[in-house]
């Protein structure tokens, strides 16, 4: 069988390839895509499949209530509600403020999303906003400012058309932040410019890109000058 032959030697020679490649890739380069088969954790560094791999492990409402236990992320299940023909929250909690041990206060506090905002949330806080926070601007974090989560409202207030994810309370509007020195960094006032504060705003929408499914900055259009709209999902819009 000199053709089975001749492929095998030919397939082997590909396996060998393929395994001298990822040799070279390096076991944490290979964890940190995601491509080690171990599950994403809180502290799993943000890269291409994040959003991918959080999704996996946060589906159902059981399993993703299980993933923010183990991510020691204060959540408090709610009751589904219902409103109005188009507003309806399933598998929707309070997120608190902590996340294994660390505590960074939200303003509001406490507010009501669902369970894969708040896996979201977590894994977005804890792997760039407060890596970038200390990078980039010296600084703790102490407090995430947001402008509200549920609303029972369509796209841009409108009358009619397509109901907002705020309405699933799958969303959050995040305004400014406090940090340990006392400085305020706003999207509003830091979006413009190159100061360290508009690097930093800069980083954490790319990095948050990589994990909810919409993200929306100052640079989609002016009705979010002054938030960043993060939307959990697959989607994968980014602006
Ligand atoms: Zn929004």
């Amino acid at each position: 069988m000199p053709d089975r032959c001749a492929k095998a030697r030919r397939l082997g020679t590909a396996l060998a390839a393929a395994a001298a490649v990822l040799g070279a890739a390096g076991c944490s380069r290979l964890a940190d895509m995601g491509l080690d088969g171990r599950p994403l954790t809180v502290d799993t560094p943000i890269g291409p499949l994040t959003r991918w791999r959080l999704l996996r492990n946060v589906d159902e409402p059981q399993a993703c209530r299980a993933w923010l236990e183990d991510a020691g992320v204060a959540f408090t299940p709610v009751t589904d509600r219902a409103e109005d023909s188009f507003c309806v929250v399933s598998d929707a909690g309070t997120l608190g403020d902590e996340i294994a041990g660390t505590d960074v206060r939200l303003s509001p506090r406490r507010p009501m999303m669902t369970c894969q905002l708040a896996a979201a949330m977590a894994v977005w806080r804890r792997g760039s906003v407060e890596p970038a926070a200390r990078e980039l601007l010296g600084a703790d974090v102490r407090r995430m400012d947001h402008l509200g989560v549920y609303a029972c409202r369509r796209i841009y207030n409108q009358s009619a058309g397509r109901a907002s994810a705020h309405a699933r309370a799958a969303a959050i509007d995040i305004a400014g932040f406090q940090l340990s020195d006392g400085r305020r960094v706003s999207v509003a006032r830091h979006w413009p410019g190159d100061t360290p504060e508009a690097r930093f705003l800069r980083r954490i929408r790319d990095d948050a890109c990589q994990v909810f499914g919409t993200t929306l900055s100052p640079d989609y259009n002016a009705a979010h000058a002054d938030h960043l709209h993060l939307e959990s999902g697959w989607g994968g819009v980014c602006v």
